[in-house]
């Protein structure tokens, strides 16, 4: 069989079977034929996967009054705001943290505003920042550290 370049290009793109059979107005057997020597995975129903975990994190947050950002999303059984993609799982305010400051928090990272969970990226603090500020804060009041 010379398999049909049209019917290949649909299979990469993640077309299901029926959906090709309709769109070339070829047969079943052409395409699972062509998918199994290509061992291209059978489509998966339902929504096609986000392109990368900005998507995903865009979904699932609500602007809220200045400037801060509301999780919407599923939380674990701690409360935290977390999402999957491609089978990896990201806490929400780490993965903003990253985003925004372009390195991976270090420690626990929390909001410094006052909004409680907000997940706005400028927003969020991890263990050194906050290390700076009381060090910061110590300096000019006289801390007791
Ligand atoms: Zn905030």
């Amino acid at each position: 069989m010379k398999a049909r370049t049209d019917v290949i290009a649909m299979l990469r793109e993640g077309h299901s079977d029926a959906s090709i059979v309709r769109a070339l107005h070829v047969d079943y057997k052409t395409v699972a034929a062509t998918r199994r020597t290509l061992h291209i995975p059978q489509h998966k129903p339902g929504k096609p996967p986000a392109a990368n975990p900005q998507v995903l994190f865009d979904q699932r947050v609500r602007p809220v009054g200045g400037g801060h950002l509301d999780w919407t999303g599923y939380r674990n059984a701690a409360g935290l705001a977390a999402f999957r993609w491609a089978g990896r799982t990201y806490t929400a305010s780490r993965f903003a943290f990253e985003t925004h400051y372009g390195r991976p928090p270090v420690g626990k990272v929390i909001p410094g505003c006052d909004q409680d969970g907000c997940v706005q990226g400028s927003h969020l603090e991890d263990q050194p920042m906050r290390q700076k500020l009381r060090t910061q804060l110590a300096s000019i009041f006289g801390g007791t550290s």
